[in-house]
C-alpha cells in the first residue's frame, strides 16, 4: 500500500532493525520501545487493523501469533513472562493502520499499558 509506512519497512524502503522476516511476516524493533523488549510484527499483507481481518486471513494470522510466540523464546522472554498488544482503531490508541502485534517484555510490566493505573 502507498504512504503506508509498515509497508515500506516490509519492502525495504524504510531502515528497520528486523529481527525476523518470511515471506509472510516480518518482526522489528519499535522506534520508541517501552520494555527492553519491544518488537513489532506485521503481516506483508497490507491489512488496516484488526477490524479488517476476514476469513481468508486467518492462517496469516495464526502464522503471526505463532512468530509472536518463537520471538518471545528467542529473546528469552518466555518464562518471566511478555504482554502481546494489538491496538485497534482510534478509542484503541491505534497510531498507524497497518495491523502489527507489540510483543512487550523483558521487565515486570506492570498494568499501566492495559489503560489502568
Ligand atoms: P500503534 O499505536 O499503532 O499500536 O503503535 C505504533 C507503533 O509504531 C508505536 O509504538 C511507534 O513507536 C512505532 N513506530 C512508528 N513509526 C515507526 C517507524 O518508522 N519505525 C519503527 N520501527 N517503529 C515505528
Ligand atoms: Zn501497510
Amino acid at each position: 500500500m502507498k504512504d503506508c509506512i509498515f509497508c515500506k519497512i516490509a519492502g525495504g524502503e524504510i531502515p528497520a532493525e528486523v529481527v525476523y522476516e518470511d515471506e509472510q511476516v516480518v518482526a522489528f524493533n519499535d522506534l520508541n520501545p517501552v520494555a527492553p523488549v519491544h518488537i513489532l510484527l506485521i503481516p506483508r499483507l497490507h491489512i488496516p487493523s484488526f477490524d479488517d481481518i476476514k476469513p481468508e486471513h486467518k492462517e496469516l494470522m495464526g502464522h503471526l501469533a505463532w512468530v509472536a510466540g518463537e520471538l518471545a523464546r528467542q529473546k528469552n522472554i518466555n518464562e518471566g513472562g511478555y504482554r502481546l498488544i494489538m491496538n485497534c482503531g482510534r478509542d484503541g490508541g491505534q497510531e498507524i493502520f497497518h495491523l502489527h502485534f507489540h510483543l512487550l517484555g523483558g521487565k515486570p510490566l506492570g498494568s499501566s499499558l492495559l489503560g489502568r493505573e
